[in-house]
């Protein structure tokens, strides 16, 4: 199938069509930023039982948790809360500290790949197609995002892809779409709350997740790992 077809469709439609064509084996990827969010109010208002899912880092901002609850609550839906492997934290918490994410790139990496990757991965395998909030605005690495794309791992929909920070923002208006707590402290991009922080004055997108690292994509690596493909997004 061609999937640039879809360029044109808009992310009604396009989730639409999901909904139809996978079924039960399409679920919404969120942490529950805005895009996510988004995309959650709009699949509910065509299938009401949709899947909704999110990763459970073991790192997450309490806000983020109330998030759940709130969602759970609005919309009547069973959020489904994906866990690293408990072994895995062991060992990696033995080896490395819990915090080991600030001593080095390579340590940052192999958190997000044990607390989100991997997860991610397990999840992906239970479904035909999955959908995500990236943007083509949210940064140059995310400037490629086509709306529908075959990857190694599904198909994978990103319905939001050519909207802008001002359709977003106005869909979350006139629907009265919920948004996470933190956006009103400041924080522009919400992940696990040791790498999360607001912006500072001057400080755009996504300059609040690993602060700390100055070389490397601001990026976990789950755009990465579920395309099957090498592009650092
Ligand atoms: Fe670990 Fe931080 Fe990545 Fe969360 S964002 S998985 S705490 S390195």
């Amino acid at each position: 199938m061609d999937y640039s077809s879809f360029e044109g469709v808009s992310a009604a439609e396009i989730l639409s069509w999901a909904l139809s064509t996978f079924g039960d084996s399409f679920a919404i990827a969120t942490s529950f930023q805005k895009e996510g969010m988004v995309i959650v109010d709009l699949a509910a208002r065509i299938q009401p039982r949709v899947r909704v899912f999110t990763l459970d880092t073991g790192r997450l901002p309490q806000e983020t948790h109330l998030m759940m609850d709130a969602v759970r609550e609005r919309y009547g839906i069973a959020l489904e809360t994906v866990q690293p492997d408990v072994v895995e934290v062991a060992e990696m918490v033995a080896a490395r500290g819990l915090n080991l994410f600030y001593q080095s790139a390579e340590n940052r990496q192999l958190c997000c790949e044990v607390r989100k990757v991997r997860p991610l991965m397990r999840k992906l395998a239970g479904l035909q197609a999955w959908a995500t909030g990236l943007r083509r605005e949210q940064s140059p690495g995310r400037a490629g995002t086509p709306k529908v794309e075959k990857v190694e791992s599904g198909v994978k929909v990103s319905p939001l892809a050519d909207w802008t920070d001002a359709q977003v923002d106005r869909y979350i208006a006139e629907h009265n779409v919920l948004t996470h707590p933190l956006y009103e402290h400041g924080y522009a991009s919400i992940g696990c709350a040791p790498c999360t922080r607001a912006l500072e004055p001057g400080e755009s997108g996504r300059a609040g997740r690993w602060w700390w690292e100055q070389d490397t994509k601001k990026e976990c690596g789950i755009h990465i790992s579920a395309e099957g493909l090498v592009r650092r997004a």
